[in-house]
């Protein structure tokens, strides 16, 4: 399955801060380049979230992987940040079936729909699927998005 949302909220959007010079090792002789000699944070977290995912999931794309898609669809409704939380919105993209949660573009929805991402380490340490989703069943500490009762008009 793949997963939406909107890019100019995107928390990965934002530049990095450089880390602090305390956090740094020492510089190599005579270069102005400072050493970092540990992950940050969220490095740590993406490497967790693959370690599991390569432990407990299938691998992805492959047909065990595209069928544990139960086909709630709510992965392909706008998400928001609002501060460091991640909003779950009620407007789908104008590619799903509400119907039936299938997707009307699915073998290209990468090229039809700019906003469509697929679902890896990344969208899981965001907190972009819901916790009932059956790829990040089981998750160790995983938090889903918040749903909301607006669409993005009245966001
Ligand atoms: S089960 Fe997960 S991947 Fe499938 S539609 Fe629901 S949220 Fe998306
Ligand atoms: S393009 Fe398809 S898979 Fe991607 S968000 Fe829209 S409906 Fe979902």
């Amino acid at each position: 399955m793949a997963f939406r949302i909107r890019s100019g909220e995107s928390r990965a959007a934002k530049p990095a801060a450089p880390p602090p010079a305390a956090r740094n090792g020492p510089a190599r002789p005579g270069s102005s380049v400072p050493l970092r000699l540990h992950k940050t944070r969220k490095e740590a977290e993406l490497d967790r979230i693959r370690r599991w995912m390569e432990k407990n999931l299938p691998p992805p794309d492959s047909p065990e992987w595209e069928a544990l898609c139960t086909h709630c669809g709510k992965c392909c409704y706008d998400k928001l940040w609002r501060g460091k939380r991640l909003l779950l919105l009620k407007s789908p993209c104008g590619f799903l079936d509400t119907v039936n949660n299938r997707c009307a573009c699915y073998a290209k929805r990468f090229e039809r729909e700019p906003l469509c991402m697929p679902i890896g380490p990344e969208i899981i340490e965001m907190g972009g699927l819901p916790v009932d989703c059956p790829y990040v069943a089981g998750l160790p500490g995983y938090q889903g998005p918040i749903e909301v009762d607006k669409t993005l008009d009245e966001c």
